[in-house]
C-alpha cells in the first residue's frame, strides 16, 4: 500500500482491534508480480513493457479485480488499488479477495494487434497465478471487454474452456448483460439512496461528473434519467457547463462524432480544474486518482462528492472536506457496482446460466442499498465519516476471515 492510502487504511485500524500480526499482514499485497512483456510492434521493432498483477489478499475467496493499461501504471499505484478492491469485496460481501494489475503502456498510441499482442503476452506471463479459482481480472482503465475477450481466449488455449477467468467480457463471450453499465448504474443507485437522506428534490439537484468513460458516461446517462440537472461534464481534454442543465443525449450524439466534450456547442466549455469547484450540489469524481487535493479541496462547493474513481481524493483533502462537512460517499462503496456485476458474470459462468437484465439490475440494488444503509448506520452510531464506517467494516471483515483461516 502506498502512504496515501496507508493514511486511510491506519485510520481504520486505530478503531478496530485486531492482532499486530493481522494488521501487519493486511498493510502489504499477499503477492506481487512483475512481468517484462516483450512484443514484435507493427514497424518491425521490439518494445518491452512492464506489466504487473498484484494480489493484496485472498482470505475470502479468489483475487479481483481490473487491469489497467496506462503511461502511468506503476507498482505502488497498483497495490494501493489491490488493498481497495479486498476492501471493496468484503464491505458488498461478495466472496472474493483482492487485487490489481496493469500494464505501462499508452493504449491509444498501440494498434489493435500491438494492443493484442501485448494482452496475449501478458496473460502467458501470468497464467500461473489467476483462474477462475484463484484470481479473476476485469477492465480498468484503458481496457474493454475486446480486452478481456483476448484474456479469455489466451488462458483458455492453455486450460480449456474457462469462461469464469476474467468478467467484463462481450456478451457473446459469456458476458452479462448489465455489466458495462454496473459500476455507473450503481452509483446512481447510491447517490438516490444519499438524496432521499438528505431530503434533495432530483430536478433542483446539480450534479457535476468528472470523466467520461465507461464510468461517467454511464453515470451522466443514468443521473439525466434518473431527473437530475447534471450541469457540466468532463474528459481529459476538458468539460462542458450549462447551469440550466446539459442535453445528455445530444452530448453523446456529439461525443460519438467528436471523441471530445469541450466543444459541445450547447454548453460553455470549462478546464477540468473548473469542473471541480462549480457551484454544484453533488461533484462525482469519475477519472483518475487524486484529483481533489488539499489545492482544490478549500473551493469544492458541493455538498455531496461521490467517487465514482478509485481513490479520487488524496488523505489531506479528505480531511479539509470532513473539516467543511462536505458528505464523500467512498470508492470502496460507490463505485462497488462494476465489481459486483462481475460477481455476478462469475456465478453464471460457473452454473452456463444466464439471468436477465431486469435480475441484474435488481440484485445490484439490493447489495448496493444494503451496503450503503450498513456504512450509513455504523457512521451515525460512530460519529465518524462515511469512509471511516466503510474501511471498518471491509477491513474488518477481511481480518475476521484471516483469523479464521489460521493465517495468524
Ligand atoms: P475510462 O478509461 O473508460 O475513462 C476515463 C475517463 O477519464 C475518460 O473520459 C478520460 O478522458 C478521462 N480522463 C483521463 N485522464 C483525465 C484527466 N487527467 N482529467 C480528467 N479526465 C481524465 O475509465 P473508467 O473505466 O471509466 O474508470 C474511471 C475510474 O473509475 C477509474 O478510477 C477506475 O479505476 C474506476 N473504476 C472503474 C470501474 C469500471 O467498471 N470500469 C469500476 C470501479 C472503479
Amino acid at each position: 500500500m502506498s502512504t496515501q492510502d496507508n493514511i486511510f487504511f491506519e485510520k481504520a485500524v486505530s478503531r478496530i482491534s485486531l492482532s499486530s500480526g493481522t494488521s501487519d499482514l493486511l498493510r502489504k499485497p499477499w503477492r506481487e508480480l512483475t512481468v517484462s512483456l516483450p512484443i514484435r510492434m507493427d514497424n518491425g521493432t521490439v518494445e518491452v513493457f512492464e506489466g504487473y498483477r498484484i494480489q493484496h489478499n485472498g482470505a475470502r475467496g479468489p483475487y479481483k479485480g481490473g487491469i489497467r493499461y496506462h503511461p502511468e501504471a506503476n507498482k505502488e499505484e497498483i497495490a494501493t488499488l489491490a488493498s481497495l478492491m479486498s476492501w471493496k469485496t468484503a464491505l458488498l460481501n461478495l466472496p472474493f479477495g483482492g487485487a490489481k494489475g496493469g500494464i505501462q503502456c499508452d493504449p491509444t498510441s498501440l494498434s489493435e494487434n500491438e494492443l493484442k499482442r501485448l494482452t496475449q503476452r501478458y496473460i502467458h506471463s501470468i497464467e500461473h497465478i489467476i483462474g477462475p479459482q484463484r484470481d479473476i481480472p476485469a477492465p480498468d482503465m484503458g481496457t474493454s471487454e475486446k480486452t478481456m475477450g483476448w484474456m479469455m481466449d489466451t488462458y483458455g488455449q492453455l486450460h480449456g474452456y474457462q469462461p469464469a477467468c476474467v468478467t467484463g467480457k462481450p456478451i457473446e463471450l459469456g458476458g452479462s448483460l448489465g455489466r458495462n453499465s454496473a459500476t455507473g448504474r450503481g452509483v446512481i443507485y447510491i447517490l438516490n439512496e444519499v438524496a432521499k437522506d438528505f431530503k434533495l428534490e432530483k430536478k433542483e439537484t446539480r450534479v457535476a461528473i468528472q470523466g467520461f468513460g465507461n464510468v461517467g458516461a454511464w453515470a451522466a446517462q443514468l443521473a439525466y434519467e434518473s431527473g437530475y440537472s447534471v450541469i457540466a461534464v468532463s474528459d481529459v481534454f476538458g468539460g462542458t457547463y450549462n447551469p440550466e442543465g446539459l442535453n445528455i443525449p445530444e452530448l453523446f450524439n456529439h461525443y460519438a462524432e467528436s471523441g471530445k466534450i469541450p466543444t459541445f456547442k450547447l454548453g460553455t466549455s470549462i478546464s477540468n480544474s473548473e469542473l471541480l469547484t462549480l457551484n454544484t450540489d453533488i461533484l462525482i469524481p469519475a477519472a483518475i486518482e487524486n484529483s481533489i487535493t488539499e489545492t482544490n479541496a478549500t473551493k469544492i462547493t458541493a455538498r455531496i462528492i461521490v467517487e465514482a474513481a478509485n481513490h479520487p481524493i488524496t488523505p489531506q483533502a479528505d480531511e479539509i472536506l470532513e473539516s467543511r462537512n462536505i458528505t464523500v460517499i467512498p470508492d470502496i462503496l460507490a463505485n462497488a457496482g462494476g465489481v459486483t456485476v462481475s460477481y455476478f458474470e462469475w456465478t453464471q459462468n460457473i452454473q452456463q446460466f444466464q439471468w436477465d437484465e431486469q435480475r441484474i439490475n435488481r440484485e445490484l440494488l439490493s447489495r448496493m442499498v444494503a451496503a450503503y444503509t450498513q456504512v450509513r448506520k455504523k457512521s451515525l452510531e460512530e460519529d465518524i465519516s462515511l469512509r471511516q464506517a466503510a474501511f471498518q467494516i471491509g477491513i474488518g471483515k477481511v481480518a475476521k476471515a484471516v483469523e479464521l483461516r489460521g493465517f495468524v
